[in-house]
Formats: structure tokens, C-alpha cells, sequence
């Protein structure tokens, strides 16, 4: 639904085109007319599917008409394959968190290419050719690898530690304390606390005039071209 998503950035521009251009004129050249005040941040989401959370959150962010990133193990996606097909449906970026959950660093390079490619190709089956980014496990993978990776590969630059809380309040607070834009929010959506914070953390910096989008979004809105085997920790230009 990348044309759905367009269309409600595109009408974000037009509702703040007015406060940047009292005069009203139509700029002809979209990139300049993104008003400087507008600001982008991207939410992530590790681990998962899991039926009863994910479902969850995938209704709140409709619901609030928020774009996500999800960093999916191969391993879960056989059982939860509509939810990832609605994900992509409802204009949300779908990425690789490898088959089995498994650290990048220190493995050799066949288990790297197994782990990556078994949940590549599940994907691909899915949802389609396409281009599935990388979240490394942990966010480790050792600059000697990253030339097998043929993706470009995501890590963060605001970690909730929701796993390490779940606590939702604990969560939101501490993502909003750090919220800025062009970050990249690090969560898990296997855990009804974190579902909780995510929603929490959309509602208040929405209303801070915050859009959520997708890292690709993110990444393309600042002009950044992705590169194969990059790591990209915050839409900011590197
Ligand atoms: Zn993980």
C-alpha cells in the first residue's frame, strides 16, 4: 500500500504548507516544499511475529494511521504468515532478523549466509521479490562480514530496553525522554508491554506534530540512497 502511504505524506505537506508559505504559492519542486518543522522518526520492531501481540499493535497503528519496520525471525513467520502479508498490506516495511535469532558476530560465513537467506527466501515467498533489510541480532555484526550482506542492514539510535523493563510506562518514558527527529526506535513487539509503550509513545509525539514512518521512508525523505552492506543507525545523513 506504498500509495496509500504516499498519499497521506503528501497530504501532511499540504497541511503544513501554509505556516511556511503565507503567500500560498504552489512550489513546484517537492523536496523543497517539505516544511522544515515536520519531523520524521522511525519505530522498530524486533523478534516478532507473535499472533496475539503483533495483531495488537497492527490494529493501533492503523488505527492511528502510523507506518512501522518489522525485523522478523525466520523461524515464527510460517504460523503468522497473514500477519506478515497484512503488514505489508497496511504500508509497513518488512525486514530479516535471520532464521533463528542467531548472533552474526563470530559465526562463520556459511551459517551468516544460511541464517539470512532461509528467511529471505520465506519472505520472498510471502510477500514477493523485494528488498529485505537486516537487523544483525543484538545490532553485532563484524566489520569483516558485512561485505557478504546484500542488503542494506538497520540498527538504532533510541533503545527502549522494553525487554528489560516490561514495563510499559517505564518504556515510553524512556523513549520520549530521547525522541528526536530522524531517530530510529528500537522495540520488540513480542511483549504486551511494549505494544502498550509503542501505542503510548505514538499518541503523545504525534501530537508533537511527529510522523511515523518506515526506515526506508525515513532514510529516502533525507535523501539518503541505501547502500548494500551499510548499516543505517538513524535517518540523519551519515
Ligand atoms: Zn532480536
Amino acid at each position: 500500500m506504498w500509495k496509500r502511504r504516499l498519499i497521506f505524506l503528501c497530504l501532511v505537506l499540504l497541511t503544513a504548507l501554509p505556516c511556511t508559505h503565507s503567500d500560498g504559492a504552489i512550489l513546484a519542486d517537492a523536496p523543497a516544499a517539505i516544511p522544515a518543522e515536520t519531523k520524521y522518526i522511525a519505530l522498530t520492531f524486533d523478534d516478532g511475529p507473535r499472533k496475539s501481540t503483533t495483531t495488537k499493535l497492527l490494529d493501533g497503528l492503523r488505527e492511528r494511521g502510523a507506518s512501522a519496520t518489522f525485523f522478523l525471525v525466520g523461524e515464527q513467520i510460517e504460523a503468522n504468515r497473514e500477519l506478515v502479508e497484512r503488514m505489508k498490506a497496511e504500508g509497513h516495511q518488512v525486514g530479516n532478523h535471520t532464521w533463528s535469532h542467531a548472533k552474526l558476530e563470530g559465526a562463520d560465513a556459511g551459517t551468516v549466509a544460511w541464517e539470512i537467506k532461509k528467511t529471505n527466501d520465506l519472505l520472498v515467498s510471502i510477500l514477493g521479490e523485494g528488498t529485505y533489510w537486516l537487523r544483525p541480532p543484538y545490532g553485532r555484526i563484524q566489520e569483516a562480514q558485512k561485505k557478504q550482506i546484500t542488503v542494506p542492514m538497520v540498527t538504532w539510535s533510541i533503545d527502549s530496553r522494553d525487554w528489560e523493563s516490561l514495563n510499559a510506562a517505564k518504556a515510553a518514558q524512556s523513549v520520549l525522554q530521547e525522541a528526536h527527529p530522524n531517530a530510529i526506535i528500537l522495540m520488540h513487539d513480542i511483549y504486551p508491554t511494549s505494544v502498550e509503550a509503542a501505542l503510548k509513545i505514538v499518541d503523545v509525539l504525534q501530537k508533537e506534530g511527529y510522523v511515523f514512518v518506515t526506515v526506508e521512508e525515513l532514510l529516502a525523505l533525507n535523501g539518503i540512497k541505501p547502500q548494500l552492506g551499510v548499516i543505517y543507525r538513524s535517518g540523519d545523513p551519515l
